[in-house]
């Protein structure tokens, strides 16, 4: 395994035994068998493609913040896509890597007048993450901008496009959760000329908002439930009274009900009993199952 690492990357680009709590918003995880980030696609595809080949399990990740690693972490390995991180512009049209964050892009935009991605200046994901869970916050999502991605297919070994509508775009749904073969790339996004500091005023306006209402002061994976349609899950979790509840270091924060927070030394195995409990007292008292938003990582 260290053979193809040592043929492909450089030695900064990659650890042995990597703790997954260093990786990600939550700060739980145990740890990877080896963790990677390749800084340039053509390392990257020689990566998986070299991973695949060898038959050992991988994963993919961007900035780790929807995202729970397990207490057991990662046997195989894990590839981040932070390298990939550049942003190129072209009058209204932005390519962005799927390592680029969303707080730097929605700046970079901003400051070359562009508007549209006002939504994305506070969620601390990736493009490729935020493409993946087609990612939104305060009236924007992304399926309002995407022009199309670009993805590398590991069963086909080649490089591929999607059009916007081929993302079969939904509230927090991309068409790349039904296909894990498919890691995505780069994106391209419309905007349009704006005023960059009318755009700014609103960023800050939305920035002090999240500030304002979410335990931004704890570490967690953003919202940990999905809307249900036609009701606000956060006012649900506090209407049955579980805002600070706990198990082990997990906790129901007690500013946004919406967010389960690691309160210090939370595991994983907190976290899945707390969601599940949550769960439970949701369908017991409504009668409705609430769906998780934060995805699963590694064995339960
Ligand atoms: C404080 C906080 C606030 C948040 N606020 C919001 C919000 O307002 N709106 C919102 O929508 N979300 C929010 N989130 C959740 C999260 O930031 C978004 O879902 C974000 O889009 C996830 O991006 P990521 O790069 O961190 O993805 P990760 O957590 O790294 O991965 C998420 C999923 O995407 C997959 N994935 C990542 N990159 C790729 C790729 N290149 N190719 C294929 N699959 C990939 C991973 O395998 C995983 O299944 C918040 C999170 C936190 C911690």
């Amino acid at each position: 395994m260290t053979d193809i690492f040592r043929s492909i990357l450089p030695s900064s680009a990659w650890q042995k035994d990597e703790p997954l709590s260093s990786h990600c918003t939550f700060k739980i995880g145990g740890n990877a068998d080896y963790f990677a980030r390749p800084e340039d696609e053509a390392s990257f595809t020689e990566l998986i493609i070299a991973v695949k080949k060898k038959g050992i399990p991988y994963c993919v990740i961007g900035g780790g913040s929807n995202i729970l690693f397990s207490d057991k972490g990662f046997r195989g390995i894990v590839i981040t896509t932070q390298g990939l991180k550049n942003i190129e512009i072209d009058g209204e049209k932005m390519t962005a890597g799927s390592g680029a964050m969303l707080p730097i892009v929605s700046l970079k935009a901003q400051k070359s007048s562009l508007d549209g991605m006002r939504f994305m200046c506070g969620i601390p994901g990736s493009i490729g993450g935020g493409v993946f869970m087609n990612a939104g916050a305060y009236g924007g999502e992304f399926a309002d901008i995407l022009v199309s991605s670009r993805y590398f297919d590991i069963e086909k070994g080649e490089i591929c496009t999607l059009s916007a509508s081929e993302h079969d775009f939904s509230y927090r749904h991309s068409s790349y959760m039904e296909h894990p073969e498919r890691i995505i790339l780069s994106a391209d996004f419309a905007l349009r000329y704006g005023d960059p500091e009318e755009i700014k005023a609103e960023c800050d306006c939305l920035l002090k908002k999240r500030a304002e209402k979410q335990p931004l002061e704890y570490p967690s994976a953003g919202s940990t439930f999905k809307r249900y349609p036609g009701f606000f899950t956060a006012q649900l979790i506090d209407e049955c009274g579980l805002k600070g509840y706990s198990i082990g270091g997990a906790q129901v924060s007690e500013k946004h009900a919406g967010f389960v927070i690691n309160r210090g030394g939370a595991s994983a195995s907190d976290v899945l009993a707390l969601i599940e409990h949550i769960k439970f007292v949701i369908r017991e008292k409504h009668g409705i199952d609430i769906e998780c938003e934060i995805r699963f990582i590694g064995e339960k």
